[in-house]
């Protein structure tokens, strides 16, 4: 059976593990690949207006898809971890795949939800594993092996690879190598590793002699305090991830400046932006840009913004290093 991957969305959190999984078992993978102006026209122009910008994506990459498989796999992940639940347009995102489709290719939608409990996910996965085979043993294996293929994957961006370079178990092209300006370039995982929708934003910051941190970057604990000094938490499960980076990078100082890469019209996000910002101040954090981009970004706009913000870092910290010798004197 040929089976499609779109590569939006939370392809670039679980896009090893799907693969793994599904080749493990048989099937054919056909990946969607990478965003192109193609798929990001065909669905800007069929997913509904009021979308953002990531769905519209993810509608183009099924739209891509829906001639060359046999079936389109779109899992559905309610919750990712206990007490919390992902945004309402991920939940539908089976859905919106059978209408972009029209019922012309089945979509494998398992449902992934961790407030029901482990076996339940473990009984969604096997079921998944029954449309390829029956032998339950060769089910268990390809679970194990694409947890494992996915945890080095996660490992790896935690190291400071991009998310190509950690699909292919490349180990060179840190993005953070030491350099003397480091921001932190924090978002979903697709708002900051998609390469054609941020006009490549990490390899500009590189070319521009700039260590680029990810919220996968930084360190889980770090990330976890912040959260519990919260007054309430959050909701959403990626959203955690992001907010508890930001605040991270700016409590301990781990970058000299955050760019915010959010989509429009992103309702979590822009809740969570509100809290960024307005802890940051209260922190005497570290300057902040928040770039929300739409399919009408253009690029010149997104790059003047980007290179005025570097030079007012670049300017800040020689004024500071300077003020910090004279005191010295
Ligand atoms: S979290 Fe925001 S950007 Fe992501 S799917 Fe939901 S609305 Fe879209």
């Amino acid at each position: 059976m040929r089976v499609g991957i779109p590569g939006g969305l939370l392809y670039f959190r679980y896009g090893k593990l799907w693969t793994s999984f599904l080749q493990a078992l048989g099937a054919e993978v056909v990946e969607s690949g990478e965003t192109t102006r193609s798929i990001l026209s065909s669905g800007v122009s069929k997913a509904e207006n009021e979308s953002c910008l990531p769905v519209k994506v993810f509608y183009g990459h099924v739209l891509a898809l829906r001639d060359k498989v046999d079936a389109i796999f779109v899992p559905r992940l309610v919750s990712v971890k206990k007490g919390t639940h992902t945004c309402p347009k991920m939940l539908g995102l089976p859905d919106l795949a059978r209408a972009a489709v029209e019922d012309k290719v089945p979509v494998i939608a398992p449902t992934i939800n961790f407030q029901e409990g482990m076996w339940a996910n473990y009984r969604a996965v096997y079921s998944l594993g029954r449309l390829f085979t029956r032998d339950p043993l060769r089910i268990v294996r390809a679970g194990l092996e694409a947890w494992s293929e996915h945890r080095l994957y996660l490992e790896r961006l935690t190291l400071g690879l991009d998310h190509r370079s950690a699909l292919k178990g490349e180990t060179e092209d840190l993005l953070c190598e030491g350099r003397e300006l480091r921001i932190g370039v924090i978002g979903h995982h697709y708002n900051v590793y998609d390469t054609f929708t941020t006009m490549s934003l990490l390899d500009r910051l590189s070319s521009m002699g700039v260590d680029v941190v990810t919220a996968d970057m930084v360190p889980e604990e770090l990330k976890r305090r912040e959260l519990r000094r919260l007054p309430k938490d959050i909701y959403w499960s990626y959203e955690q991830e992001v907010a508890g980076a930001i605040l991270a990078c700016t409590r301990y100082r781990l970058v000299d400046g955050i760019i915010f890469m959010i989509s429009f019209p992103c309702g979590p996000d822009s809740i969570i932006r509100v809290l960024c910002e307005q802890e940051n101040r209260r922190m005497g954090g570290v300057p902040m840009l928040s770039l929300v981009i739409d399919e009408h970004t253009g690029e010149g706009g997104f790059l003047t913004r980007i290179e005025a913000f570097v030079d007012m870092l670049r300017r800040r910290k020689g004024i500071a290093s300077e003020v910090r010798e004279a005191v010295a004197v």
